[in-house]
């Protein structure tokens, strides 16, 4: 099977040629394109609305009760268009402390169901910690699902006005990666490294980022361009 998933994702070649190949379903299909990004023109193309969101999550966590208002508004300000969340009513994750990259991915796959599976499809799983990376509050691996680490916003802040910044602020995050977008070096834009990962950092209410800058803003719009 030819994947291009097997070249270095920033490989010249695969930069160049990707966002052609990723306009046709078929060739997506085809050559297995499931890096973080991968979807971005489906989930931005006009037909494909409402976006679905389910969200599966471990026994232990209990999802925010604004969850749902976070991931409406986050798809209506980057892609304009409504969503329908999902939130599983009984956890969908095997509870464990902490997940490896392969056991989020395997465990993510594992949950979700299949009625809900869509070209709008976006999946959000909520467990406690990542053992490869345990110092992030979010994480991608693929095209369609984004992680999300309740231990981290837990050891980040004991306020629970401030933990809602945290989840609101690293939900916008990874799917900012979703819909393509890379870091930016300026601490006060959503698509700062810091948003995801801290090292010791305490945060305070006013300074965790819940906007997209200009910059991605600009490249949002150049994506909603270019897929309809
Ligand atoms: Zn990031």
């Amino acid at each position: 099977m030819v994947t291009l998933t097997l070249l270095p994702y920033d490989n010249p070649t695969n930069l160049a040629l990707r966002p052609t190949i990723l306009k046709i379903p078929y060739a997506q299909t085809l050559f297995r394109l499931n890096q973080p990004g991968d979807r971005r023109f489906a989930y931005a193309a006009t037909q494909n609305s409402p976006l679905i969101i389910e969200v599966d999550y471990a026994p232990n966590i209990v999802p925010e009760a604004k969850l749902q208002t976070w991931l409406e508004s986050m798809v209506q300000e980057t892609l304009k268009k409504p969503a329908r969340v999902i939130i599983e009513t009984t956890p969908q994750i095997p509870a464990q402390n902490d997940y490896t990259h392969q056991e989020l991915y395997t465990h993510a796959k594992a949950a979700q169901n299949p009625q809900l599976k869509s070209p709008s499809y976006l999946q959000l799983v909520y467990v406690n910690r990542s053992q490869d990376t345990p110092t992030n509050s979010g994480v991608v691996l693929t095209s369609e699902t984004m992680f999300l680490f309740q231990d981290a916003m837990y050891e980040l802040s004991t306020q629970s006005h401030i933990r809602d910044r945290l989840v609101e602020s690293t939900i916008k995050h990874e799917w900012g990666h979703l819909l393509g977008l890379e870091h930016i070096d300026q601490e006060d834009c959503i698509m700062s490294e810091t948003v995801e990962v801290y090292e010791n950092r305490r945060f305070q209410a006013t300074n965790i980022p819940t906007d997209y800058c200009p910059p991605t803003i600009s490249a949002l719009n150049l994506l909603l361009h270019q897929a309809n």
